[in-house]
């Protein structure tokens, strides 16, 4: 008889491992105890015969349950004490096994649960919260380790009889399934008119697909947060949703029941189902089918469409009632703000916006937007890494000496927690401007560091930018931890997330998105470098441009097509040709025209930017696609749109490459005049576009190519948000791929600010190691 203590660690909690262990020791005759500990890991104990425990050992990793990871199992041998005379799961430990473990994503309703809630005869029929150890909510409810249902926010809803039986007889599905409850004794679901009162109706699900159907908007609450609900087929009710809810132009995410009724509005390949259908259930960004019949107001001016199936049981109990093929399902917030998570906040701030509120009395204790993914050459770029995906870490190729947490730069921010191998991201946060966003970042930063046991960080790392909110949050968090600040520079962050992600050390990068603070106090954004883990070199990239009015040319992208064409033609000719193809892009008309040019002559209020954002905005509002952009990355979404029907050979727009101070520079004042010549020689717009996006991308392919040939580096890589277009990244791949050279893009962390923390962490990490 031997003894064998085993640590496990990985996603071990939360995912039926207990039942998983009780059944595989009984299965080998074994006695002793399994047990959740404080760091999310799993202890076992078993005694018995040394072929049996080995044996268990060995099938542990083939056999464990599908959505557990085991990332390590240590064991300890001993001898056999006999003190064991059966197998039991015995209460979790608080102390930790000192490794580390996460507890899983929420986990979309599982094919037995969702036949169980639609079967009449079953105690839980028509009941949402149904779940059980294969499904539902995991990191939005978990308040602390380890995961028991004590520690989530399930602890208001004692078990019943019924169900505190199923919970305790070990072969039953819901045996340890913590947040596992039934009509009588689990979270209840109200309708309540505009005015917050209750509505008392027999199927509240199918009153709301009902009320849906007549054209309401109707919030809902689901698992981690709040939705705003309407139907997609009435421009009618869109345009009311899109005035409620302060949203001009923004794709709305919509959600459909099944697979087949989304083919009917959007094409779905064999990658997208997979990833549609899976536990994750993110929202997938399709392309509209040519027979896509929703209204244009769900996206409009865009040839894709943000689409999700059910994933958690309200979402399944409404739509199986609803008439329309889908129906909007957007994150309820004031823009800008986190996504609303509380029943009475919901009901003070969206009242006089929607009809009618659908909420149950459950917390959620960690807000987790929905994920948004778009499908780039069968590898998944993250819009926004969220839901699904939250709180698994990215497995680093380096171990840190030291801890580190990151905060982000300022939009789509996340924060990152980087400890030993592995670098832990947080939820989507978002626009950090707002100081509610900013407390959130910080409780979400505090959430992540509590699960992983963390009291503390050796250094908090933040973008090199002074002035952004999330600086002064680190220095103040540094500060409070007893930690060191680090600053790490945008682009350099970008190009380090996508190393750690394919565990490089080295690569000559693209990082192209719409701004970052640059090491010499210009706003950069089409970078090429040499970058390590630790240092980076800028060696070339896009033309510096002038910004007239700063911030305002982000808005209002004619202000970058005169600033882009400023020295390429004379004021006069500009004013003509501002006057011919960007009239409407000046609200305030020739007066504004006139202060622009003024600034341009007297260098006054004019800031400089090589972003590839800014560019590709001026295009687009010089081929009349977008002139004001009301959400982010705006008029470069919809050029894409446009020139995805555009051919690149109808028109020839050659990237020009310049030597400016020992660097490579694409000049894209030229590239716009020649946009400018094509326009004029009364060329489609659909074909400028796209050979507009081709010229960049392989005028920044070029400079790239050329660096890593003469530097000796195999691997290039693009980071940033430029590289959620497809035909961009597909331009810069081939161009890489022709010059015999590796070409890497994310496919684990965001391509856009998403990432930047991953990256911000490991520089810090590597620079003080
Ligand atoms: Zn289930
Ligand atoms: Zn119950
Ligand atoms: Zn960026």
């Amino acid at each position: 008889m031997v003894r064998a203590e085993i640590a496990v660690t990985g996603v071990v909690q939360g995912v039926g491992f207990r039942p998983f262990i009780y059944r595989l020791a009984n299965k080998h005759g074994l006695a002793g105890f399994v047990r959740n500990m404080g760091d999310a890991g799993v202890q076992v104990i078993v005694e018995g015969e040394e072929k049996g425990v080995e044996k268990f050992i060995d099938s542990l990793r083939p056999e464990q349950p599908p959505l557990a990871r085991i990332d390590e199992v240590k064991t300890t041998w001993k001898d056999a004490t006999n003190e064991f005379t059966i197998f039991q799961v015995v209460p979790s430990e608080t102390t930790g096994l000192g490794l580390s473990s996460v507890v899983p994503p929420d986990l979309a309703l599982c094919d037995d649960c969702l036949r169980e809630m639609l079967d009449p005869s079953d105690r839980r029929y028509n009941y949402p919260f149904i779940t059980c150890v294969n499904c539902g909510p995991r990191f939005t409810i978990i308040e602390e380790l380890p995961y028991d249902r004590p520690r989530t926010s399930m602890k208001a809803f004692p078990l019943c009889t019924n169900c505190l039986h199923e919970y305790q007889d070990p072969p039953d599905r819901r045996y340890h399934a913590e947040p596992t409850c039934c009509p009588v004794c689990g979270p209840r679901m109200e309708l309540y008119d505009r005015d917050g009162h209750r509505i008392d109706v027999a199927d509240p699900f199918c009153e709301t697909a009902r009320l849906l159907d007549e054209g309401n908007i109707v919030v809902i609450k689901g698992i981690g947060g709040i939705h705003i609900a309407s139907k997609t087929t009435d421009d009618e009710v869109l345009a009311r949703l899109r005035k409620a809810s302060n949203r001009p132009q923004q794709p709305f995410a919509i959600m459909s029941k099944n697979l087949e009724t989304i083919r009917t509005f959007a094409e779905v390949n064999e990658a997208e189902a997979e990833l549609l259908t899976s536990y994750r259930r993110p929202i997938l960004v399709l392309k509209r089918s040519p027979n896509y019949m929703l209204s244009d107001l769900v996206a409009p001016g865009l040839d894709s469409v943000g689409v999700m199936l059910p994933y958690s049981g309200i979402h399944h109990l409404i739509l199986r009632h609803g008439s329309d093929p889908a129906y909007v399902m957007t994150s309820a917030n004031v823009p800008g703000l986190p996504m609303l998570v509380d029943n009475s906040e919901a009901m003070v701030k969206l009242r006089g916006a929607v009809d009618f509120f659908l909420l149950h009395d459950r917390l959620i204790v960690n807000r987790c937007d929905d994920s948004v993914v778009k499908l780039i050459d069968g590898k998944s770029a993250f819009l926004r890494r969220s839901r699904g995906y939250v709180p698994e870490p990215i497995k680093l190729s380096f171990r840190s000496e030291r801890s580190v947490l990151a905060v982000g730069a300022e939009l789509n921010v996340s924060a990152s927690v980087l400890v030993g191998d592995r670098c832990f991201v947080s939820q989507y946060i978002g626009d950090t401007t707002k100081v509610e966003t900013l407390e959130y970042m910080q409780a979400a930063a505090e959430r992540l560091m509590r699960l992983l046991n963390l009291k503390s960080v050796d250094v908090v790392a933040h973008d090199l930018h002074p002035n952004y909110a999330t600086t002064r949050v680190a220095s103040r968090m540094a500060k409070e931890l007893g930690a060191k600040t680090f600053a790490a520079q945008h682009h350099h962050a970008h190009l380090c997330s996508l190393m750690a992600e394919h565990g490089l050390e080295k690569l000559v990068g693209i990082a192209a998105d719409g701004v970052g603070y640059g090491s010499d106090g210009t706003i950069w954004g089409g970078e090429v470098m040499v970058a390590g883990l630790s240092s980076f070199e800028r060696v070339g990239g896009l033309m510096s441009q002038r910004m007239p009015g700063g911030d305002l040319a982000t808005r209002f992208p004619a202000r970058m097509v005169a600033g882009i064409l400023w020295q390429h033609l004379g004021r006069e000719e500009l004013e003509r040709v501002l006057e011919e193809f960007c009239a409407s892009g000046f609200k305030r008309g020739k007066r504004e025209t006139n202060i622009v040019l003024r600034q341009l002559e007297r260098d006054l209020n004019v800031f400089r930017t090589s972003s590839c954002g800014r560019v590709l905005d001026a295009v687009a509002c010089l081929l009349g696609i977008c002139d004001e952009r009301t959400y982010e990355g705006e008029p470069a979404i919809k050029l894409e749109a446009a020139a995805s029907k555009g051919i690149t050979r109808e028109v020839k727009l050659e990237p020009v490459i310049k030597k400016v101070d020992g660097m490579k520079i694409v000049d894209t004042s030229q590239l716009l005049a020649d946009i400018l010549s094509a326009l004029r020689a009364r060329v489609p717009r659909r074909h400028i576009a796209a050979a507009a996006q081709r010229a960049i991308a392989r005028g920044l392919a070029s400079i790239a190519i050329d660096t890593a040939s003469s530097r000796g580096v195999g691997v290039v890589g693009g980071s940033g948000g430029v590289f959620y277009n497809w035909a961009i990244t597909a331009a810069v791949r081939k161009e890489i791929e022709k010059a015999g050279l590796q070409f890497v893009q994310h496919e684990l962390l965001p391509p856009g600010d998403g990432g930047i923390s991953t990256g911000q962490a490991v520089v810090a990490a590597r620079q003080h190691d």
